[in-house]
């Protein structure tokens, strides 16, 4: 697989589209200078890359915003920032921030913290009004517990009626989390490094935003001499000996979560698998009452499975 996407980081402080996040409080020290955006559109227009700008709080300069609506990039947009439409839309799950995305917009990003599990099947309900589609990103994951992964499980099921109601009604719109696996039959993973890589404000090439609020060290390269990514093999689903056994094709295979919770950029978290695996099973009970409704009839089933955690099922491999 080789880079399709470049990612360009609009100032240091960007809307967080996945799970990374900058630290709180962390300073605005500005844009990125036109000279750099220019060598990052140059960098991707000759590898024949597609362009995303992740944009913070802060209205960027007309200057910028020009150059960028010329090179026909797409935008990731805080709900905050209405100065660029059309863009996926960046909101957190709160009532006053719900109240804040009165336009209709393709796509949103639905930011969902811990504290607001609970509020998930409602969020949903107020943004499907809104938007086509919906992509859930969990905030505060590695401290997920017994309680949340029953709260989460709680809340799809909500949103499974939610959905088959919809359905019914002709309003098709997508939950990430419940209808990516469906029209899957492989792995379709985040993919940071391997089909996208983010360029930061000074240059500076990261496997996404992640790791430059984790580590600026942790670099893979600069526009000025491309990329000197170290053991990239280590990114692929055949180096990865838990998740190419698995079939929650859906899951983000967060190389980020991965590191931080378990040291290795190649072996998963515990609190990334169990959710996927709640998620495929939500995805597995809506596509069968779909089903039996007569809609999707042309998507395959998705199998039972016994275990939540796809570890069982690379140890019965090894060992049977
Ligand atoms: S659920 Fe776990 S094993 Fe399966 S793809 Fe996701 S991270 Fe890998």
């Amino acid at each position: 697989m080789a880079l399709t996407h470049l990612m360009i980081m609009t100032e240091n402080v960007v809307a967080p589209m996945c799970y990374y996040r900058a630290e709180k409080n962390q300073p605005f020290t500005g844009f990125i200078a036109k000279e750099r955006l220019t060598e990052a559109i140059a960098f991707a227009a000759a590898q024949n890359l597609s362009v995303n700008y992740l944009l913070g709080d802060h209205h960027l300069p007309d200057d910028l915003l020009d150059l960028m609506a010329q090179s026909g990039g797409a935008f990731i947009s805080p709900v905050s920032v209405s100065q660029v439409r059309p863009a996926t839309v960046v909101i957190r799950l709160s009532e006053d921030n719900l109240v804040n995305l009165n336009e209709s917009v393709d796509n949103v990003i639905l930011l969902v913290p811990k504290t607001a599990l609970a509020q998930l099947a409602n969020g949903i309900t107020l943004l499907s009004h809104l938007t086509k589609r919906i992509n859930v990103i969990l905030e505060d994951i590695p401290q997920f517990t017994g309680n949340e992964f029953w709260t989460y499980t709680e809340q799809l099921e909500q949103v499974i009626e939610l959905l088959i109601a919809a359905y019914s009604r002709h309003h098709i719109f997508e939950v990430s989390v419940l209808s990516d696996r469906l029209m899957l039959g492989d792995m379709n993973n985040c993919n940071a490094g391997i089909d996208h890589v983010t360029v930061a404000p000074d240059g500076a090439l990261y496997l996404c935003p992640a790791f430059f609020y984790h580590d600026p060290a942790h670099s893979i390269g600069h526009l000025r001499d491309g990329l000197q990514q170290k053991n990239s093999h280590l990114l692929r689903l055949d180096h990865a000996p838990i998740c190419r056994a698995c079939d929650a094709f859906h899951c983000k295979r967060c190389h980020f979560l991965s590191v931080t919770t378990t040291g290795e950029i190649h072996i998963p978290s515990r609190q990334q698998c169990l959710l996927s695996h709640i998620e495929r099973d939500a995805s597995r009970r809506l596509l069968h009452r779909l089903h039996t409704m007569g809609l999707f009839a042309k998507l395959p089933a998705i199998p039972g499975v016994d275990y939540l955690d796809p570890i069982s099922k690379t140890l019965r491999l090894l060992y049977q």
